[in-house]
C-alpha cells in the first residue's frame, strides 16, 4: 500500500492566540486536499484553542512526559494532550535532545507514552555538522533511530522525521542525494530492526528549512514520505505551497 503523504509544521515556541487564524486558514486549504496528511504541532498552550480554531484538523504537541503524572513540574503527560484535544505529538526533536540532554531512551518511553494514551508520534533523528563531515551520519542516525523506537508500536502511529542538525533553521537544506541515501538507509534499518512490513508502512519525513520553494523537489525523492516544518509552518501563506507541493 502506498504511504500518504504528511506534512506536518512545528511551531516551536512561537504562537499566542491571535495567530489561531494561520491554522484555521491552512486548515480549509487541507480541507482540499484529500490525499495528504497534514498537521500542526503547537505550544501546549494553544492545543485546546488551536482544535478549537480548525475542526477536524490535526493539532498536536511537541514534546510529552514518559510518565502518566508525578512531580515533573512544567511537564505535561500524554492524557493531558489528549484531554487538550492533541492527536499526535513530536518527540525527540534536536532542540530537545540538544538543550534537555534527551536521549533516546527517554525519547523511545516518551514516544511509548504518547502511543499508549493513542497519540500519533513522531520520532525525530537526525545528526549534527561534525558527525556529518567526519562520514559517520548514515551509522549515526540509523542507530539513533532504532534506539528512539518504543516496543510497541501500532500499525501506521509512528513516523519518522529525519533532521540533519546543520539543516534545521539555517537556510541550509540536505542535496537531494544525501537526503535519498539517508531516508533508504534508515528505511533498511528499521527493516532489521522491527521487520519488513513494519519499514515499509512507516513514514519517514524530511525535515530541514523547507520551504514552498524546495517542497517540491524534495517531497518527491524516493523514500520521502512527508517534512516536517519548522519556520515555514508559522504561516498559512508559506504552510499551504508546501501542502500543496505534496499533494
Ligand atoms: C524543525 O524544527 O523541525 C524544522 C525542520 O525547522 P525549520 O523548518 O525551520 O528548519
Amino acid at each position: 500500500m502506498a504511504r500518504r503523504k504528511l506534512i506536518a509544521g512545528n511551531w516551536k515556541m512561537h504562537g499566542i492566540a491571535g495567530d489561531l487564524g494561520e491554522i484555521t486558514r491552512i486548515s480549509m486549504a487541507s480541507e482540499t486536499l484529500s490525499d495528504i496528511d497534514t498537521a500542526i504541532c503547537v505550544p501546549a498552550t494553544l492545543i485546546e484553542r488551536a482544535s478549537e480554531a480548525a475542526p477536524g484538523f490535526v493539532i498536536g504537541g511537541q514534546d510529552v512526559h514518559a510518565e502518566p503524572r508525578g512531580a515533573f513540574t512544567g511537564s505535561i503527560s500524554a492524557a493531558m494532550l489528549v484531554d487538550a484535544g492533541a492527536e499526535t505529538v513530536i518527540v525527540g526533536h534536536s532542540e530537545r535532545r540538544e538543550a534537555f540532554g534527551e536521549t533516546d531512551a527517554q525519547v523511545a518511553a516518551k514516544a511509548a507514552a504518547a502511543l499508549a494514551a493513542g497519540l500519533d508520534v513522531i520520532v525525530c533523528c537526525g545528526e549534527s555538522l561534525d558527525v556529518r563531515e567526519a562520514g559517520n551520519a548514515l551509522e549515526t542516525v540509523g542507530k539513533q533511530i532504532v534506539a528512539s523506537l518504543p516496543g510497541e508500536i501500532p500499525e501506521g502511529k509512528l513516523s519518522v522525521a529525519y533532521e540533519p542538525i546543520w539543516a534545521i533553521g539555517t537556510g541550509k537544506v540536505a542535496g537531494p542525494d544525501e537526503i535519498r541515501e539517508m531516508h533508504a538507509h534508515l528505511r533498511g534499518e528499521l527493516g532489521k530492526a522491527r521487520g519488513e512490513t513494519f519499514a515499509n508502512e512507516t513514514k519517514i519525513l524530511y525535515g530541514g528549512s523547507v520551504k514552498g520553494e524546495n517542497a517540491g523537489d524534495i517531497l518527491h525523492l524516493d523514500h520521502v514520505d512527508g517534512a516536517l516544518v519548522g519556520g515555514a509552518s508559522l504561516t498559512a501563506d508559506q504552510f499551504i505551497p508546501i501542502m500543496n507541493a505534496a499533494a
